[in-house]
Order: C-alpha cells, then structure tokens, then sequence
C-alpha cells in the first residue's frame, strides 16, 4: 500500500508583517496539510501569534500570500474563513451555561434555535462533554473549561483549527492529560490543528510537523524526530531539547568519509551521508551530541563505538535517569550526560575517571 501524497490546504507566501518601523515576519513561506497537527514554536516576540492571528484574519500581512483551500484570502473576514479559533479557556463566558458558549457563534449566525441545539450536543460529545450543556460554564473543572473552548471552536465546522497557546493556563498534569487528549482528538476528527506554542516538549509530542521560528523567520520546518535528531543550526539545537556543543574541525575528506578532529572526544571519520546539505566542512567548526548519545560505561562488558575518557564532576537524580555533568579533557564547559538507571546500575559519584562511550551516527555538524 502506498502512502498517499500530503494534501495542501494552507499555502503561505512570502508573508512579511511590519509593525511601524519594526519587521515583525520577514518573509515565512510555508505549506500546511490537510489532516495535519502543525505547531509554530519559538520564544516570545518571534512572530508565531502574528502569523497565526494572520491565518485567521484578525492581521493583514503587509506582503505575500495566505491560501486556504486553493482560495486567495486577501480581504477575506475573518468570519468568511474556513479556519476557527480556539482561544485560552478563560476566554469562555462564565455567565452562560456550555451549550450557550459553544453555540454562540452559530447564534450570531441566526441559526434556528433546534438546529443550534443539535449542533451544540454533537460537538460536546466530540469532546466527552455529552449532557452537560446545561451546566454553568463556572462550575467546571480548568480541562472541562478547556474542552468548551475547543467544542465552540468545532461547532463551526471549521477546516482548520488554530489554536493560539491554549493550555498554558493549565497546571502541568492536566497540560500534559490535555495535550493527549487534543491529539487524538485531532486524529479522530482529521481536522488540520495549527497550534502556536512556545513550549517545544508540547510541540514535539503532540506535532507532524513544527515550523521553529526566530526573530520574523522559520528556522527550520520538519518533523519533530527530525528537528531532534538532524537540527539545522545551533540555535534549534539548543532551543529543541538539551545540545552539548564540542570544538571540531574537519580534518579532509578519506574515501567518502569526512575526518573529523573532536579535541574533547577523539578522532573520526563520518559517513558522507551524515553531512547535511549545504554545509561547507572547511567551515565546520562544532558538533552537536544529545545527553542521550553519550554514555557511561559501567563495567568492562559495556562496548561503544568510539571511547573517551571524563571525569564525572556532578549528579542530579530523577528516579528513573540520572543526569550527569562530566568534564572531557580540554573542554571548558561540562557536557551533560542522561543515564536510565536500570537495574544493577549504581550512581557514580562525582570525583570519578569513566569510559565514555559515543558514536559517530549521533553526531550533528555545525558551521
Ligand atoms: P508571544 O509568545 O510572546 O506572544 P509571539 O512569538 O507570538 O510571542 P507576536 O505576538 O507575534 O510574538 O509578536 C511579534 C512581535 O511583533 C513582537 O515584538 C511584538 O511586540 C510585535 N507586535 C505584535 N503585535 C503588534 C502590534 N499590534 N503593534 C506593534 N507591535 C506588535
């Protein structure tokens, strides 16, 4: 069976918004697909709500193009979109009950009142609310408040769901039942989500794709394993996840391999599949290596790749890994390293010399 071909729904062009004198996008170009969980994440004031406030039709870019369902939506209204969103949950109004927040907008659509009714009921029971339309929207729990904000965001049949950060005025457990929830959800309904977050963990579980962006531009559009694993600069790198970052030089090419000098973890020849495009090795001048691709080994019947030797110069225990902080010769900042503390695993104490083990597979490259 093959896959089929992602389908485009939403085609962005050139897209630059200036606020006065300051550049706030500084052209973000982008295809978003049908069915598709799609997150722009990037630290405050890069222009993630701008650009998602511009999806919707509350911005206008100041150049470029925004395409929903092949339709150009230059002076299009905001409420002539195929596109709805769902803003935080204490935007819902808690004088009315569910059924009159989420049937709001159908409302102010003159919309007959059974037909509102009917509606309301099938999309509380998208969102597990079924029979409870009749509550005061004060008496539920913050993820129940949450649900009615999506369910008035679906009542509308939208084509596309944005979603401006909306779980971050919940508490952390909820935040992550929440973030479950909307993801399947999402799958079940096969709606297009676009989710504006600065949270990169909410991103990577919860995305197909993230756009990174920084300072009015997209960083890097990928996966959420390939912006962990293959990170374009260090910017992302650092951004997604923990990065350690080691002094390197390329040492010249050897039959399609690339010699690499790591001062801090030795010598290695990379695979030439393993250099990203565009990148120019006589420019390279760090890698990347996740706390994860390093590791202790404890004993001798441990084997790496490659072996370096450190010095473990502190711990922070979590229950199930511990994380360590380990000085590599000649290298002034400790690397971090993440152990999963399995059964027969003991915790080194700082003070002591290890083997570390790494591999060239895990190594990213910067210039
Ligand atoms: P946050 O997570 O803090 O909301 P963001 O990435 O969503 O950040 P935007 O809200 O898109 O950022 O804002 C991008 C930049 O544009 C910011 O520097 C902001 O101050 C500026 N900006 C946004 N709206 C306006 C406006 N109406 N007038 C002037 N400047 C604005």
């Amino acid at each position: 069976m093959t896959t089929p071909l992602p389908k485009p729904i939403i085609d962005l062009t050139g897209i630059t918004k200036s606020f006065g004198t300051f550049q706030a996008l500084k052209g973000i170009d982008a295809t978003i697909n049908e069915g598709e969980f799609f997150s722009l994440l990037g630290p405050s004031g890069c222009g993630k709500t701008t650009l998602l406030r511009m999806i919707a039709g509350f911005e206008t870019p100041s150049s470029g193009t925004i395409m929903i369902g092949g339709r150009n939506m230059a002076g299009v209204p905001a409420n002539r979109r195929p596109t709805n969103m769902v803003f935080q949950s204490y935007a819902i109004f808690p004088h009315l009950s569910v059924a009159e927040n989420v049937g709001y907008g159908l409302k102010a659509r003159k919309m007959p009142r059974a037909e509102i009714a009917r509606e309301v009921e099938r999309a509380l029971n998208m969102v597990d609310l079924g029979g409870l339309g009749a509550r005061a929207a004060h008496e539920l729990s913050g993820g129940q408040r949450q649900r009615v904000a999506l369910a008035r965001a679906l009542v509308m049949k939208p084509k596309v769901v944005l979603l401006d950060e909306p779980l971050s005025a919940l508490d952390k457990k909820l935040r992550d039942q929440m973030q479950i929830e909307l993801r399947q959800l999402q799958q079940k309904l096969g709606i297009t989500f676009i989710l504006v977050t600065h949270d990169q963990e909410e991103a990577l579980t919860m995305s197909d794709r993230i756009a990174v962006m920084f300072e009015g531009r997209i960083a890097q559009l990928a996966t959420p394993e390939e912006l962990y694993r293959r990170p374009v600069d260090r910017r992302v790198a650092s951004f997604i996840g923990v990065m350690n970052f080691l002094d390197a030089r390329a040492t010249g090419p050897i039959n399609g391999h690339l010699a690499l000098d790591i001062p801090a973890l030795g010598s290695i020849a990379l695979p030439s599949a393993q250099i990203p495009e565009g990148l120019d090795p006589g420019r390279l001048n760090s890698i990347g290596i996740r706390p994860e691709m390093l590791t202790i080994l404890f004993d001798g019947n441990e084997q790496a790749e490659q072996v370096a030797r450190g010095e473990v110069t502190g711990t922070a225990y979590y229950g199930d890994m511990t994380y360590y902080s380990v000085r590599l010769p000649g290298h002034a900042e400790d690397v971090t390293i993440s152990m999963r503390n399995t059964a027969g695993r003991s915790i080194v104490p700082a003070g002591s010399t290890v083997p570390v083990g790494w591999g060239a597979e895990s190594i990213v490259l910067f210039q």
